[in-house]
């Protein structure tokens, strides 16, 4: 049998996925937690049984080299024809994914200081993977691409023209979680994925995109994935202004700033107790309660907004770890939206119904499914 694997390594995580190159359904699936903790957490599915196990302190490379290991049950030996690799950052050109050779790969590292907390990570993966199965082939696919078509006022900022020719950008990303999405609706309802639809990614990193008949005309992350919705540790929209008082008032430097927004910020920084919502939801503290309050807040705006670029809207899809689970969550980004034609309807998202609104608008839940999309680029190189 031959075999094609997934790979979506983020900065503190490592997802997986082994298919036949054939077939729609893995054959295994699973992640690794915690890389950089002292309790590194490796679960997998496959064949009839999951488990997870502690795998202690680790780091990219040897969490790979493990997850590869314990595969090797799974897969019994079969030939990896090839891997599929998340990569964050694809630049301005890349709107499609792409076989990695050497030239591409040289490229896609200097996009490294753009996207920090990821690059580097999608980056060592690609390279475990080619010492890994030197014979397959590598593909990457990129979460800049989907967005690579916005409409000039959506790509640029008002500096000076030729920081956009350098490449400072609103980029946009979650684009595979969004083009999943757009082609799981197709398949449920081909009329409402050709209208006007906006995606809710709610999970540790949350955006929300504008589709307008299966092309994303805006996202409400921009130039890095800091921007937009506030997230577990990320701040989102920030005024500018705020930075330089922190670097002129507080001697904050590149350095610290990072640390701040990326690390110390969003339901975290809001709450002082936790970037995880389960925990947010459960603590009844006023501080948890303002940080929910001030992410619903957020994205309640950000539907606005993206329906004034669209002209309305037809369907609004909740997908990510908050949006598939979180019937309350779902109900704030709901409530007084009704403007917009959003009625929710109670019972069937307590019950998280595939659709949940009971108004002329189409509220759905939709599990997005990164790794599909990807086994799915791939199984396309191969068939070419
Ligand atoms: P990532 O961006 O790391 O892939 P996920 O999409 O897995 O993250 O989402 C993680 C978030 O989903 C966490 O904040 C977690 O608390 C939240 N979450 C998962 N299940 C639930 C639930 N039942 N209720 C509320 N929040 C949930």
């Amino acid at each position: 049998m031959s075999i094609l694997m997934t790979l979506n390594a983020g900065s503190s995580s490592i997802k997986f996925a082994v298919y036949p190159v054939d077939g729609d359904h893995p054959i295994a699936h699973g992640q690794l937690e915690k890389i950089g903790s002292d309790d590194a957490q490796l679960t997998l599915h496959g064949g009839n049984h999951s488990e997870t196990r502690s795998e202690g302190s680790l780091d990219h490379t040897t969490g790979l080299r493990r997850i590869l290991a314990a595969l090797d049950g799974l897969t019994q030996g079969a030939a990896v024809a090839a891997v599929g690799h998340r990569i964050v950052h694809g630049g301005p050109d890349i709107d499609a994914p792409q076989i990695l050779d050497s030239a591409l790969l040289e490229k896609l590292a200097e996009y490294a200081p753009l996207a920090p907390l990821h690059q580097p990570h999608n980056m060592a993966a690609v390279h475990a993977a080619i010492a890994a199965f030197p014979e397959a082939l590598q593909v990457g696919c990129f979460d800049t691409a989907f967005h690579r078509h916005h409409p000039w006022v959506n790509d640029t900022f008002a500096l000076p023209r030729s920081y956009y020719d350098q490449g400072v950008r609103r980029y946009g990303f979650h684009g595979l979680s969004y083009d999943y999405i757009i082609h799981r609706l197709a398949q449920i309802d081909s009329h409402a994925a050709h209208g006007k639809t906006v995606v809710a990614h709610l999970g540790n990193g949350a955006s929300m995109c504008a589709i307008r008949d299966g092309r994303s005309i805006g996202s409400t992350m921009g130039f890095s994935a800091l921007d937009g919705l506030p997230m577990g540790t990320r701040s989102g929209q920030i005024d500018p202004g705020v930075l330089l008082y922190l670097m002129e008032s507080h001697g904050m430097d590149a350095a610290a700033l990072t640390d701040l927004l990326y690390k110390k910020s969003g339901l975290l920084g809001l709450s002082g107790l936790s970037n995880d919502m389960r925990t947010l939801e459960g603590a009844g503290t006023d501080e948890a309660e303002q940080a929910i309050a001030y992410f619903t807040f957020r994205i309640r705006r950000e539907l606005g907004a993206m329906a004034a670029i669209l002209g309305g809207v037809d369907t609004l899809v909740f997908c990510g770890g908050i949006g598939e689970h979180s019937a309350r969550i779902r109900a704030e980004v709901c409530t007084g939206m009704e403007w917009l034609g959003i009625a929710l309807d109670a019972a069937a998202n307590e019950a998280t119904a595939d659709i949940i609104s009971s108004g002329p608008t189409t509220v759905r839940i939709i599990p997005t499914d990164e790794e599909a999309i990807i086994a799915k680029a791939v199984r396309g190189f191969l068939a070419a």
